[in-house]
C-alpha cells in the first residue's frame, strides 16, 4: 500500500492525502492552496478516477476548497464527513453520508468489505473530525487540524490507538510554545486590561476564533463589559445551538449577555469585530476611536501582508499574541507517545520539521510505502 503527499506536507494549505491500496484508492481531505494562486493538489485524472471514498476533517479551505475541481477531473466517490462542515462549504452533492460528532469515537462503521472509519472530534472548529480507517488490513490515522488546548471546543482525545501510519497536525511545527502557554498569553492580556479598566479591540473572524475569543471574554463577564458586533451574535447563536461540540465551561456560557458593539459607548471592556485584517472602512474608524481613547487591538491569527492590520502592527500600534488551533513537535509527539504508530508523518508546517524515530520528513508530491 502507498500513501501519497497530493498536498499539505512541507507547505501550509491544499491538505490532500491520497493512500493506494490494491482495489481502490482513499482520499483524506482535498484543499486549496492559501496563496493568491489558489495551488490544486498534486493528483492525476488516473488518480482522482480511482478514489472511491474522500473523508473531510473539516471545512477549512486548506481542507475542502478543491473539492470541486476533484469532482471537474473525475471524482465520483463517495464522501464523508460531518454535518457542520457540509453546512459550512455548501455541499450539495450525490453520494454525501454524514458522520454525527455523538457516535464517535469508538464506534467503528464498515464501509464496505476492506474499509472501516473510526471518527472523533478534533477540538479545531465546528465540525472538525480526526479519523482513524481500517483499510485492507492496515490502519491509518489521520489528525485533521488537531488541538487538545481548545477552551471551547471538544476534543475526543487520541489515545491507546495502534496503526501502520499516523498523518498528523503540527503546523507550528517551527514554534516552541504549546496551546496552553498560548493561551495563558491571551488570558493574562484581557486580565490585565480588566484590571486597568481599558479597552481591548480583538478583531477576528466571525466563524471559529471569533466565536472561542468571545467565549473566553464572557468568562470575565463579572468584572467587565464584553461587546461583539451582529455576525459574531448570529456565529453564536448558531454554536449554542449544536452544543456537542463544546466543551462543559463554554456550553455554560449561553447564558451570559454581552452588548452590541455599534451600542458601545467608550467604557473599558473587550470588545470582538468580525474583520480579522481590519479591511472594511467602517471597522478601520472604529480601530482608530478605540486607539484615541487609550485602548489596545490584539491580532490573534494571521495577518496577511499588505491589509491595514498589517499597516498597524509594522507601525507598532497594534499588539499579537497567536490564539492556538493547531500543534507544535512536542504536542504531536505528546500523542504519538501516547499510540503507537509505526510511520508518522507531520503536515501542515511551512518550515521543515526534521525527521525523528518513526517520523518521516515527507514533502508535497512524495511518497511512501505503507
Ligand atoms: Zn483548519
Ligand atoms: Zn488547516
Amino acid at each position: 500500500m502507498r500513501f501519497y503527499a497530493a498536498g499539505g506536507c512541507g507547505e501550509h494549505g491544499r491538505s490532500c492525502f491520497l493512500t493506494e491500496g490494491r482495489e481502490y484508492s482513499i482520499l483524506v481531505d482535498c484543499g486549496e492552496g492559501l496563496g493568491k494562486a489558489g495551488a490544486r493538489p498534486l493528483l492525476t485524472g488516473e488518480q482522482i478516477r480511482r478514489i472511491r471514498y474522500c473523508f473531510l476533517t473539516h471545512s477549512h479551505k486548506d481542507h475542502t476548497g478543491a473539492l470541486d475541481w476533484l469532482y471537474e477531473n473525475g471524482f465520483q466517490g463517495r464522501v464523508y464527513l460531518s454535518e457542520e462542515t457540509r453546512d459550512q462549504i455548501g455541499l450539495n452533492r450525490e453520494h454525501v453520508h454524514l458522520l454525527r460528532a455523538e457516535d464517535g469515537p469508538g464506534g467503528v462503521k464498515r464501509l464496505d468489505h476492506a474499509l472501516t472509519v473510526t471518527h472523533g472530534r478534533s477540538g479545531h472548529c465546528p465540525g472538525s473530525f480526526w479519523f482513524l480507517l481500517q483499510f485492507e488490513g492496515k490502519q491509518l490515522f489521520f489528525s485533521g487540524d488537531y488541538c487538545e488546548s481548545s477552551p471551547v471546543y471538544r476534543c475526543d482525545s487520541v489515545s491507546g490507538f495502534w496503526g501502520d501510519l499516523a498523518v498528523m497536525d503540527c503546523a507550528y511545527g517551527d514554534r516552541e510554545e504549546d496551546g496552553t502557554e498560548l493561551i495563558g498569553k491571551i488570558r493574562k492580556k484581557l486580565e490585565a486590561a480588566i484590571r486597568q479598566k481599558k479597552v481591548l479591540l480583538l478583531p477576528a473572524p466571525a466563524l471559529g476564533r471569533g466565536a472561542d475569543l468571545l467565549l473566553t471574554a464572557l468568562e470575565y463577564g463579572d468584572e467587565t463589559e464584553v461587546f461583539g458586533d451582529r455576525r459574531l451574535t448570529d456565529g453564536m447563536k448558531a454554536l449554542f445551538s449544536r452544543p456537542q461540540w463544546l466543551k462543559e465551561g463554554a456550553v455554560l456560557q449561553k447564558e451570559r449577555k454581552w452588548g452590541k458593539l455599534e451600542d458601545w459607548n467608550g467604557e473599558g471592556g473587550i470588545l470582538l469585530l468580525s474583520d480579522p485584517q481590519l479591511e472594511r472602512e467602517e471597522s478601520r474608524l472604529f480601530a482608530e476611536r478605540v486607539r484615541e481613547m487609550g485602548g489596545e487591538i490584539l491580532f490573534t491569527g494571521h495577518v496577511y501582508e499588505g491589509t491595514w492590520g498589517d499597516r498597524l502592527r509594522k507601525e507598532g500600534k497594534a499588539g499579537f499574541l497567536r490564539y492556538p488551533v493547531h500543534m507544535n513537535r512536542r504536542e504531536a509527539e505528546a500523542v504519538r507517545e501516547r499510540n503507537s504508530f509505526r510511520k508518522t508523518v507531520l503536515t501542515h508546517c511551512p518550515h521543515e520539521i526534521p525527521a525523528g524515530e518513526g517520523v518521516c520528513s515527507l514533502k508535497t508530491g512524495e511518497w511512501t510505502e505503507i
